[in-house]
């Protein structure tokens, strides 16, 4: 727990951390209580007007001295990723410098050009739009990507001078814990950046409905996406919101099919499937439906199982027996339904059935499958066959998600007309990934609302205020 620039001494409580390949406890941090949530949003109001007042390229230095340690620690953060959430540690690694990259683009960000001189309406009137950064912002990220989720939001909310109070998932709390002594090396002032961890139940409500706090921003679950803007309604609180997806993966006939595999095996079994813009349903034209899911179902295959501190291992275990529990449900209501299983099913040999899945194929998928609906997060790609373009885009529309999509085709007419067709906030063409920093990442319908990365990643943490000025 760093609250005012310090680390705080234990109260008593602790979450412990367990490695989900093996259940061993790996850490433990100290547990927050309301008084602690309270007094982070104290310490983050207190240092506001001192950080926002500082010229944007003091802010910078900071940020690019975080970018330099992240790199510096690379490995022992990556470590520390895959002792907690179980992802490879070449993946994690991945991911801790992806997280860096925000720190680097908005220290960069931050001193461009961030309003406007308007058109005035007669002489002596200037009319200014200006951006001011809001105050305290409530940062609450997820497990499946404990490092680069953070980055991601602290990164632009406090390269445009807000102050912030980070409650990372109880399960990866050793990832924040780690970013929290760079920041602290850094050079953040006091208060400027707070972490508190600990149950939701417990300290969620003080931080969500203090008034001190003006922005909530927020990746997770579309289900808490929605308690959190009920519980911002109170005070009209702008709220921020990346949520679940269910990716459709359209792949055409006329596509580099051996291209489209390999970019559906990292889009679909990275982090082992637990990625909010993992392809969740591969929708494949009927003509080459069994060939293409064949071939997906050898990449599946080949991809080796095992502890992420292991050498080769290119999929870990699930977050917990809860997770595990989901993606098997998911397989048998599939496997009911008339669709056949070309690769995996069930848990490797030799591994613990309560926490790993098998890299899964299934064929000839109903689009009724619970799998179709659902969010799966697990590694398991279901292959359903469509007819015609018309009919890959009704089917891939049919989610109330809108957060990423995939398109696999060597057709240029019909990649425009296709992606413009997507109900997607992404669409990527002939790629399996989508998180560059430059790109503004984000979904529609109940995907959520806000986007990070990008020029706008910084933009949502910033009022608008215009001021008619004359003389
Ligand atoms: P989650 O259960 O919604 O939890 C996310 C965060 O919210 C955790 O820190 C959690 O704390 C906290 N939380 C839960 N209830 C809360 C409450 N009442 N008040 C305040 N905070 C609360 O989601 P998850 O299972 O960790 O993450 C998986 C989900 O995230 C998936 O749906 C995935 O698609 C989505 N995701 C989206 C993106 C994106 O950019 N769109 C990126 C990554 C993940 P505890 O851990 O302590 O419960």
């Amino acid at each position: 727990m760093y609250i005012g620039g310090h680390w705080r001494e234990p109260s008593g409580a602790w979450l412990r951390v367990f490695d989900p390949a093996t259940g061993d406890e790996v850490g433990r941090v100290v547990a927050a209580t309301p008084e602690h949530a309270g007094e982070a949003v104290e310490a983050a109001s207190y240092a506001f007007p001192d950080w926002s007042g500082r010229a944007p390229d003091e802010r910078a230095r900071v940020l690019r001295k975080a970018h330099q340690l992240v790199l510096e620690r690379v490995d022992e953060l990556a470590r520390a990723l895959t002792l907690e959430q179980g992802k490879p540690v070449d993946e994690a690694k991945g991911e801790v410098l992806w997280g860096a990259e925000f720190l680097l683009w908005y220290a960069e960000e931050v001193r461009r050009p961030l309003g406007e001189i308007l058109a005035s309406n007669g002489p002596g009137q200037h009319l200014q739009v200006r951006r001011r950064p809001r105050g305290v912002v409530l940062c609450i990220t997820p497990w499946n990507f404990p490092s680069s989720m953070i980055l991601r939001k602290i990164a632009p909310a406090t390269a445009a001078g807000n102050t912030v109070v980070l409650k990372p998932a109880e399960q990866t709390p050793l990832s924040a814990t780690l970013l929290f002594e760079i920041f602290d090396e850094a050079g953040f002032p006091p208060g400027v950046v707070n972490l508190v961890c600990g149950d939701p139940a417990v300290i969620g409500e003080t931080l969500t409905t203090h008034p001190k706090v003006r922005q909530i921003s927020f990746t997770g679950s579309v289900e808490v996406g929605k308690l959190l803007l009920t519980q911002a309604a109170r005070r009209i609180t702008k709220v921020t919101l990346e949520l679940g997806g269910h990716a459709p993966a359209i792949v055409f006939a006329d596509a580099d099919l051996e291209l489209a595999a390999v970019k559906l095996r990292f889009s679909k079994f990275q982090s082992a499937g637990q990625s909010c813009v993992a392809a969740n349903r591969v929708l494949v034209e009927a003509a080459i439906a069994d060939e293409f899911a064949e071939r997906l179902a050898a990449h599946a295959d080949s991809v080796r199982i095992g502890h992420g501190l292991d050498p080769g291992i290119d999929v870990g275990p699930l977050i917990d027996a809860a997770a595990t529990r989901r993606v098997r449900a998911h397989v048998q209501d599939a496997v009911s339904r008339g669709a056949r299983l070309l690769a995996g099913g069930d848990v490797p040999q030799g591994l613990d059935a309560d926490r790993f899945f098998a890299p899964t194929v299934l064929a000839g998928v109903s689009p009724e499958s619970l799998i179709c609906r659902e969010e799966t997060f697990g590694p398991v790609a279901p292959v359903i066959s469509f007819r015609d373009e018309e009919h890959a885009v009704e089917l891939a529309n049919a989610s109330d998600y809108g957060l990423a999509a995939y398109v696999f085709t060597r057709d240029l007419g019909r990649a425009y007309r296709v992606s413009e067709a997507l109900d997607y906030g992404m669409v990527a063409v002939n790629d399996g990934a989508l998180g560059w920093v430059q790109a503004p990442f984000g979904g529609i319908k109940q995907s959520g609302e806000g986007r990070e990365g990008h020029r706008l990643g910084m933009e949502e943490y910033l009022d608008i205020q215009y001021v008619s000025l004359n003389y």
